[in-house]
């Protein structure tokens, strides 16, 4: 039996050949769940796979009734009414590690383009200045890197920061002390995190406990002059605030790849912040990530289509229920 698979966003194509080369899959790449291709391929489809463009919704669902697994090419399934899913008995994949070394990457890129002033200095030398005396940088050697969530990504911020002869101290209520020491870190409280780091990078899922978690309050107890990198999932910082802080000079600078809504509105604060990096949501866009994170979900849709495993189904508990 063939299993009809429609891909969308944009999927790495090539990503996915351990399916297109398989017989026993017939992949239809739709890139744009808008036309009418992506809708007559998912009345047949088993699976779906998307990034995070697409919406994946209860009315979507319905216009899948053969649907068994959806697929995210990535790590964030805000995009996905698991509880949705879960009431049709669809079951929900990702791909939690194919973009780590992405993310960790453009977490080392933003703390290093934020002290040095990368982005400012090349914005005044395109307007003509030659100011060499505005950007005087801060290096990481013998500072204190807080991290806030040392799973994936975390972990190897860690360990580049230690490269970098920084301090790492985290906070991380889920993580093991032996974890924590296997990448070279000791594991603390939050407010250690927040009142003795010179650098603090987020590395966490947003849920309630993590979101707002460094909001006016917590960026006050910060050292002056403290950095603040936000590559995880925006909402975890208050923008507000932030750029509060920014602005009266109690920060050192801040980076943010994420934000509570995106695309960024045009009259955000952040916008006009002084001392701020700001990326629209590259973490995970290079060239590698997108063909990883296509290469690991392929293997998770197969295993749910061809032998019914679920181990890597986020929604497993509520599926054999
Ligand atoms: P992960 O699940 O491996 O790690 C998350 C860590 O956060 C875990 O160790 C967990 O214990 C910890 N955590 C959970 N709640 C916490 C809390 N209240 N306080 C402190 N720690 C807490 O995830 P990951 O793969 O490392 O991804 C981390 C984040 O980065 C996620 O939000 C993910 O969506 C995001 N991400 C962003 C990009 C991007 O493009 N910017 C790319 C990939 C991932």
């Amino acid at each position: 039996m063939t299993h009809k698979v429609v891909a969308t966003d944009k999927v790495s194509n090539s990503g996915l050949r351990t399916l297109v080369e398989d017989d026993n899959f017939e992949v239809v790449f739709a890139h744009d769940s808008e036309s009418a291709e992506f809708g007559s391929a998912l009345e047949a489809a088993e699976a779906l796979i998307v990034r995070s463009a697409t919406t994946v919704d209860a009315a979507l669902l319905d216009q899948g009734p053969e649907l068994r697994v959806i697929g995210r090419a990535g790590v964030g399934v805000d995009n996905i009414d698991i509880p949705a899913a879960s009431e049709r008995g669809i079951a929900v994949v990702n791909a939690p590690s194919g973009n780590t070394i992405a993310a960790a990457e453009m977490t080392m890129a933003l703390i290093l383009a934020t002290m040095r002033h990368v982005a400012a200095a090349d914005a005044s030398l395109r307007a003509g200045r030659w100011d060499r005396n505005l950007f005087k940088g801060a290096e990481l050697r013998g500072r204190r890197l807080g991290l806030i969530g040392a799973g994936r990504i975390g972990a190897e911020v860690a360990i580049r920061c230690q490269a970098f002869a920084m301090d790492v101290i985290i906070y991380d209520p889920y993580l093991s002390e032996e974890r924590a020491e296997e990448i070279g870190s000791r594991l603390t409280e939050l407010d250690e995190v927040v009142t003795t780091s010179d650098v603090i990078s987020l590395h966490v899922p947003l849920t309630d406990e993590t979101r707002g978690m460094l909001d006016e309050a917590a960026i006050m107890r910060m050292k002056q002059g403290t950095y603040v990198v936000n590559a995880s999932r925006g909402g975890v910082v208050n923008e507000d605030d932030l750029a509060a802080s920014l602005e009266s000079g109690h920060l050192g600078g801040a980076a943010l790849d994420v934000y509570e809504d995106e695309p960024l509105s045009e009259d955000s604060p952040l916008r006009s912040a002084p001392n701020l990096t700001l990326t629209p949501h590259l973490g995970a866009s290079t060239v590698e990530a997108q063909e990883h994170v296509a290469v690991e979900v392929a293997v998770n849709v197969a295993a749910v289509l061809v032998d019914g495993d679920l181990s890597a189904a986020l929604n497993k508990d509520q599926l054999s229920n």
